[in-house]
């Protein structure tokens, strides 16, 4: 008897991200955007086994299938990609938007290394994932089968043109006054080179976003200087 169709599944997450984005704001569009940014994988029970990573140690990079658990559940045929600006309309299944069925996401991320003194978790970097993303799988990357430097890459054929990053004294002072001074003036500054603005926004120049960045909101405007160039400046830095 042929089997039947597989009409429904149902997935249990192996782990939970831990990560440097409290909220989907900001977070950059892709992995490899900012490799300041750190996070970790946490494995749950029973995935929190050390037998099942295992050799994983081994590998550089890891595939991490997890769900966009912040978009809502329902689907659109069509999306609006920042990459075209916001306003033109293509197809989901030609996109990465989170606006997706199944709500599925995948990351190509680094893996720093594998602490299982309690339980199991990966220490990761470069990733574009909210604190608190379920994971429903991780595998192990393989270039030489995976690497396709000559692909066609539709409307997104390079990575997005980055913008400067200033920040005024006063948030230069705040961030002095912290520990983690160097790691996050990385962080804000890769974050914040990404136009991290809503494309459809980007000509309000008044406006003031905040990003919420480990325990602190970075508030920032676009600016436009002497030269007509645009650039992003952080006004304040402050701690939530
Ligand atoms: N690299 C993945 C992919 O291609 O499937 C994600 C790409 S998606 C365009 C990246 C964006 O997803 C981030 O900028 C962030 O705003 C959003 N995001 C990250 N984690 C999320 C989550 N758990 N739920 C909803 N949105 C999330």
């Amino acid at each position: 008897m042929p089997a039947s169709p597989c009409t429904s599944v149902s997935l249990t997450p192996i782990g939970r991200i831990e990560s440097d984005y409290p909220d989907k704001f900001g977070v950059p569009r892709q992995p490899g955007l900012a490799d300041a940014a750190r996070a970790r994988l946490v494995l749950t029970p029973p995935f929190d086994d050390p037998l099942a990573v295992r050799g994983l140690e081994a590998f550089s990079h890891l595939w991490v299938t997890f769900l966009f658990h912040l978009s809502p559940e329902r689907w659109m045929p069509l999306v609006r990609p920042p990459r075209l600006g916001g306003n033109a309309r293509i197809g989901v299944f030609a996109s990465r938007s989170t606006h997706r069925p199944n709500r599925l996401g995948q990351s190509l991320v680094e893996l720093e290394g594998i602490d299982t003194d309690a339980g199991v978790s990966l220490r990761l970097r470069s990733v574009d994932l909210v604190d608190g993303t379920p994971v429903l799988d991780i595998k192990p990357y393989l270039p030489w089968a995976e690497a396709r430097p000559e692909a066609r890459a539709g409307f997104a054929p390079e990575a997005p043109a980055l913008l400067p990053v200033r920040l005024t004294p006063e948030a230069q002072a705040t961030l002095a006054a912290r520990p983690d001074t160097t790691s996050l003036r990385e962080l804000i500054h890769q974050v914040l080179a990404q136009d991290p603005r809503p494309a459809y926004r980007r000509g309000a120049e008044d406006r003031i976003y905040g990003v919420r960045l480990r325990d602190v909101d970075v508030r920032f405007r676009a600016v436009v200087n002497d030269e007509s160039k645009t650039l992003l400046e952080v006004i304040e830095i402050v701690v939530v």
